[in-house]
């Protein structure tokens, strides 16, 4: 049987509904995060090569736009390794807009110091970068890059990106309890961001199994991350494992306090703005707090209110 490279539509809280393209066998890679899903780097490359036919993923994608029942907002590349090993990348980006479709790609941007790579990437309607670190040994721990990459010259390549790049630019931090949450380390990947001016920075946990054994940074840590980010950059999300139901405004009271603070966590003041707005009391946070799905945190000296994350999968 011959394999699908594509696949879905599934849905996606930054992209909507997501059509799929696998563009690389599993499991090829340029790192190999202490946190992947997918279990361990099977061939670590840097050298772009041409893996599919560009026809057969045109194919593939046109027969699944025809058969979704519902408007599907991008295609995606998100493959099981990293998409721009694929050295035809930009020529499917530019086939597949050329099907009337938004294309958005999710890359670990390791190789973006390559000016093909970059060429490539700029045919993306939306893109989104990995930083996990921006100082050498965090790197190492955190991505385990192939031998022949250079953090200085990875960083520089994205920021030059960034640069040339007029679509929407976003980011994506994971954050691994005592590999690479330190605040200090924190402060310098926000330092970096300010530079590279992402439209968005999204502060994600592992939130599936991965194949080894880490842990996710713990709600005070993403707190504080969220706001020494905020400090700088205008835009600043969670990702830590609510995609169903984030921003789902339902009307109820509890359900969109614990939606909202999915995705960020609120200031004591903007709860209580929220609950008098609601026509409620303090009762219904306490609550929340009893049964285990909200907490309070304190930063600088002020309260915050987080969704507790998702249980631990150990
Ligand atoms: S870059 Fe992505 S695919 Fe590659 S090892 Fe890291 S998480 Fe896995």
């Amino acid at each position: 049987m011959v394999s699908s490279i594509v696949y879905g539509p599934v849905p996606s809280r930054r992209l909507g509904r997501s059509l799929g393209i696998n563009n690389i066998p599993p499991k090829i890679c340029s790192y190999s995060c202490v946190y992947c899903q997918l279990g361990k780097t099977l061939r670590m490359e840097v050298e772009p090569r041409p893996f599919y036919k560009t026809a057969r993923i045109a194919e593939q994608a046109r027969a699944k736009l025809k058969q979704a029942r519902e408007k599907v907002d991008y295609v995606t590349f998100v493959p099981d390794g990293e998409p721009t090993l694929d050295a035809d990348l930009g020529e499917e980006i530019g086939v597949l807009k050329g099907q009337g479709v938004r294309v958005a790609v999710i890359t670990n941007g390791s190789l973006l110091w390559r000016e093909d790579i970059r060429q490539n990437l700029l045919k993306a309607d939306w893109l989104s970068l990995k930083v996990d670190a921006v100082s050498e040994d965090t790197w190492r721990k955190v991505d385990r890059p192939h031998k022949l990459l250079k953090l200085e010259a990875i960083l520089q390549g994205m920021l030059k990106f960034a640069r040339m790049f007029k679509s929407e630019l976003t980011t994506e931090t994971m954050l691994v309890r005592d590999v690479n949450d330190d605040l200090g380390e924190i402060k310098r990947i926000a330092e970096f961001l300010a530079v590279l001016k992402p439209v968005k920075v999204y502060i994600a946990i592992p939130t599936r199994p991965p194949a080894e054994h880490v842990e996710p940074a713990t709600e005070q840590t993403i707190n504080a991350a969220y706001q020494v980010f905020k400090e700088k950059l205008d835009d600043v999300e969670y990702l830590i494992g609510y995609e169903g139901n984030a921003f789902a405004r339902t009307g109820r009271v509890q359900d969109d306090l614990l939606s909202i603070t999915s995705v960020h966590p609120m200031r004591e003041d903007a709860v209580a703005e929220f609950l008098s707005n609601a026509r409620t009391d303090w009762g219904t946070v306490q609550e929340l707090i009893d049964n285990g799905s909200l907490m309070d945190l304190e930063y600088q000296g002020k309260k915050f209110y987080m969704r507790k994350l998702p249980g631990t999968f150990f």
